[in-house]
């Protein structure tokens, strides 16, 4: 069966009402989690996830879906870990089909220095219970023989470091799976529908509910969910964010007719690729270094980019590109997200999703429901408060975003 020969996504549409339990600003990944798991765990279904666009029409339709959990700091490992442990369940838990594929993440090492943070980094992986192996050239050349293991006799590869969770799924599949199981449970989606203004109390201390272009709602907690447009929407709240939006570029080739099976990364070269389920070679790097609110897709980030895969995959070459496409990527300070409680009462945020967002939707949307339902802050998120850049604990862990 191919991923166009099922069936059709069953979503039920419903006139705004006035009032809900609680608004989602943004219909992405983890506005349509949490509202999910605000329904299947907590029985709260008087929710409304309010989206500009259509659903997963952001950053988590637009991923290149590579879900982990090679994280190098306990508190990332227990988060991730339990995001990928969630997405290993997925679709047994929705019962609809996400293409999820164990496929295994190999990132090539270039040098003693990617070799000993690889070391530290499979230790804190394994300590936290996910397997990542570091293995020997001639393993990495047995496991990918289309690699040129000189990296055209400049980047030679002298081992790897291989996470065995390392998995890809259907993006808009995730997003539709999430966004059936809280609607069937009683959550409303409102589509091309954007959040023109925030209504708060008097003094500005409290969330009351949204002013929309389709009018106003009103709710005692708001979620705003929204990527790339975050500091936008809080700052109608009057929140300062420290985030910067920068345009994350990817792109696709015709298909290659072998299978590619794991998902193969450079640290030293900053690319990663793997191949969808059409045979396509899927390809991603890091941001544009200029932050900016535009979705053009450029020739200079195709040149580097395929420079690099064919550097390392010389099989490459005889490809050619079919799409380039473009999202909005909310960078955080800590390459961290921020999530849950903020100072202005009932209203709550998911952001710093940056480059990394999609593996951890599962995980977020289940924290971010629980803080919602029960007012406090959840356990695994505890550490990604907004408050943690006042005290001066941000997370040190920039080389787990896999493009640093
Ligand atoms: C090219 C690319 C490749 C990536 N690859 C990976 C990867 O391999 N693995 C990984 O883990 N992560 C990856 N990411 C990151 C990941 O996609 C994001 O971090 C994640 O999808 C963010 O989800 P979200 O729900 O926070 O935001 P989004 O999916 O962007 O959703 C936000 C939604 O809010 C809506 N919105 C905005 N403003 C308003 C408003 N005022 N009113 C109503 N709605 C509004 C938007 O229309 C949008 O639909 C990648 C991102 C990009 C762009």
């Amino acid at each position: 069966m191919n991923e166009f020969q099922e069936r059709k996504v069953k979503l039920k549409w419903h006139e705004p009402k006035k009032t809900y339990d609680v608004i989602i600003i943004g219909g992405g990944g983890h506005g349509l989690a949490t509202a999910y798991f605000l329904a299947t765990r907590h029985n709260i279904t008087n929710v409304a996830v309010i989206e500009r666009k259509y659903i997963g029409g952001g950053n988590s339709g637009r991923n290149t879906t590579i879900i982990r959990a090679d994280y190098g700091i306990p508190e990332a490992m227990k988060f991730y870990g339990r995001s990928v442990d969630l997405y290993y369940e997925l679709e047994k838990e929705t019962d609809r089909w996400l293409m999820f594929k164990p496929k295994g993440m190999l990132r090539l090492m270039h040098s003693e220095a990617n070799l000993t943070s690889s070391i530290k980094r499979a230790h804190v992986n394994s300590e936290w219970g996910h397997q990542t192996d570091i293995l020997s050239a001639p393993e990495v050349a047995r496991m990918v023989p289309e690699l040129d293991m000189s990296g055209g006799g400049k980047y030679p590869v002298i081992g790897g470091f291989l996470h065995h969770e390392g998995a890809t799924a259907r993006h808009d599949r995730v997003n539709w799976a999430l966004a059936e199981g809280a609607n069937r449970l009683g959550a409303h989606i409102h589509q091309r529908t954007e959040v023109q203004d925030l209504i708060m109390s008097e003094d500005g201390s409290k969330v009351k509910g949204v002013r929309t272009n389709k009018g106003d709602m009103y709710a005692d907690q708001v979620l705003c969910a929204v990527g790339g447009h975050v500091t936008k929407v809080t700052s109608m709240a009057g929140l300062r964010m420290p985030i910067r939006t920068h345009p994350l570029q990817a792109f696709v080739t015709n298909h290659y007719e072998r299978n590619f099976d794991p998902i193969v990364a450079s640290l030293t070269l900053h690319f990663y690729v793997s191949q969808t389920a059409r045979g396509e070679m899927l390809m991603g790097a890091h941001v544009d270094r200029q932050p900016a609110y535009n979705y053009r897709a450029g020739y200079d980030f195709l040149q580097h980019c395929a420079h690099h895969a064919m550097t390392m995959l010389p099989f490459m070459r005889k490809l050619r590109v079919l799409r380039q496409w473009t999202g909005l990527c909310d960078m955080s300070p800590d390459a961290s997200p921020i999530l849950g409680l903020t100072p202005v009462d009932g209203f709550h945020i998911s952001t710093g999703w940056g480059t990394w967002g999609f593996k951890a939707i599962p995980a977020s949307g289940e924290s971010l429901a629980a803080t919602i339902a029960t007012g406090q802050q959840a356990e695994l998120i505890q550490p990604f408060g907004l408050d943690r850049f006042a005290k001066d604990r941000t997370m040190g862990d920039l080389g787990s975003t896999g493009t640093h």
